[in-house]
């Protein structure tokens, strides 16, 4: 590691909230040379149990932190499949055989539980770089002292911090903490997602969609609602389907993850014109859960003195660009890299400051193209580069989202930018380089 910035020390970090983005950050904040000490409401029984993916600016973290991505027992995505919702003919399909090549990493889907779980054991492991993190279970925050860094619980205990970072996920107690309040709208969209078990739908008869190792859509080309996603993990041995449908055929906005599952009747009803391969997969469909979708105005800050936002907490987003995950990890490396030796010089606000200079812009562009991707799945990074297939219309052609301006990004590029501004010292590489895209991808809108 370089020599460490004059006034960088090790400082006691609180995270609220053990999930994805809190066990990123915890691994994060521990390699730059920090104690931190993860609070989480619950022990994780009720984890939520469906696919989660991870494009190659989530996984080139992972990488950097030298995670155990085999742990995570991942399907690495070999490409997107967009079919026609009452044929299953392929309409748009984005290959992804030279995507490792051309970025440098994978795109892998996970399980959210092996995710989890790989995280949660690089945060608290012995070995390798730092000092392991502690997790401290059922621990629901209830309050912040800003004044002093102490968290209170509601189990009555209370603990001071040096840094606190709120990653306590869409509903966040931080957020309000921090005199946020959301402006937000449930979906004219619902969604329910269900898991079918490869073997089983093989012993069916049916297809057996993990061969293709991609990331299945049906619909998404008529400007409807209507949409079924479908992607394998576990290795192909799970397949993982989120269908979305018009909200007035079936409103989940009051229902939470983890209740009792839904009748396979509700998921089909919605689709009578639906491709009847992917309809039997349905029909033998688990675990059928809602999963209440809100649409998040973004915020207009995420950090006020020594407390910060991360992830869904900061910046929820509707899932049609399958990067929520990915946002909240490149939250959480922005964290470690602000904070480690070369670059964190003692003053713990203006690097919050900093945190929320670089994160706040990409991240509410991902948020505002995953609600425009929700009724046109050419906005869709990747499915927005295919525009000579006969169905492509995007809004507007010079604001859609690239996979370029996802994956070409140097987060160290942006820190830097932006460090340089706030210390008022010259950014020597701004020429070529703004806001860590190389100057041809930057784009303001
Ligand atoms: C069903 C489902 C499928 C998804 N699929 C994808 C996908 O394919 N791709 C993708 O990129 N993203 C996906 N996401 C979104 C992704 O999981 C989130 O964007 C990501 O997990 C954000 O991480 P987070 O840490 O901010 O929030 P979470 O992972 O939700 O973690 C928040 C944590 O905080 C805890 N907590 C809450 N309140 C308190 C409190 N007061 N005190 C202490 N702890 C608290 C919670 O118990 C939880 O453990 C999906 C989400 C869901 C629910």
């Amino acid at each position: 590691m370089d020599s460490p910035r004059s006034g960088w020390r090790p400082l006691n970090v609180g995270v609220v909230g053990g999930g994805i983005g809190g066990m990123s950050v915890a691994i994060a904040m521990r390699r730059a040379g920090h104690q931190v000490t993860i609070y989480e409401r619950n022990d994780f029984a009720g984890e939520v149990g469906a696919s989660v993916s991870c494009a190659a600016n989530g996984t080139r973290w992972l990488h950097e932190w030298e995670v155990d991505v085999a742990k995570g027992d991942p399907v690495v995505l070999r490409s997107l499949i967009n079919r026609d919702w009452k044929t299953g003919e392929p309409v748009s399909i984005y290959d992804l055989d030279d995507y490792e090549k051309r970025w440098g990493h994978v795109y892998n889907m996970f399980h959210r539980q092996y995710m989890h779980a790989m995280l949660k054991d690089t945060a608290l492991q012995e070995e390798k770089a730092g000092t392991p993190a502690k997790l401290v279970v059922n621990h629901p925050c209830k309050n912040i002292d800003m004044e002093t860094g102490t968290i209170h619980f509601t189990n009555g205990s209370s603990a001071q911090h040096d840094v606190i970072i709120g990653a306590d996920g869409i509903g966040s107690v931080v957020r309000k903490i921090i005199g946020l309040n959301p402006v937000k709208r449930p979906s004219d969209s619902s969604c329910l997602h269900c898991n079918v078990d490869t073997e089983e739908a093989v012993r069916h008869g049916l297809v057996d969609y993990s061969q293709n190792s991609a990331l299945e859509y049906w619909g998404g080309q008529e400007g409807k609602w209507d949409k079924i996603v479908l992607s394998p993990c576990n290795g192909g041995k799970l397949l993982s389907y989120y269908c979305f449908f018009p909200r007035s055929q079936g409103d989940y906005v009051n229902q939470t993850w983890g209740g009792e599952d839904r009748p396979v009747e509700e998921l089909l009803n919605p689709y009578p014109n639906l491709d009847p391969q992917v309809k039997a997969h349905l029909a033998i469909g688990k675990d059928i859960q809602p999963w209440r979708l809100w649409v998040h105005e973004p915020y207009e800050y995420i950090t006020r003195h020594q407390v910060c936002l991360l992830g869904d907490a900061a910046h929820p987003m509707m899932p049609h660009q399958s990067q929520g995950a990915c946002m909240a990890i490149e939250d959480a490396a922005a964290l470690g890299i602000l904070f480690s030796p070369p670059y964190f010089d003692g003053n713990i606000v203006q690097t919050l400051q900093v945190y929320e200079t670089v994160r706040l812009p990409r991240a509410t562009r991902v948020q505002a193209a995953a609600a425009k991707a929700a009724l046109n799945i050419n906005e869709r990074i990747g499915f927005s580069s295919n525009t000579n297939i006969s169905n492509y219309k995007v809004d507007d052609e010079g604001k859609k989202l690239t996979i370029e301006e996802m994956n070409a990004y140097d987060m160290y590029k942006d820190i830097e930018e932006v460090l340089a501004a706030a210390r008022n010292m010259p950014y020597a590489q701004s020429s070529e380089w703004k806001r860590g895209l190389p100057v041809d991808l930057f784009q303001t809108g």
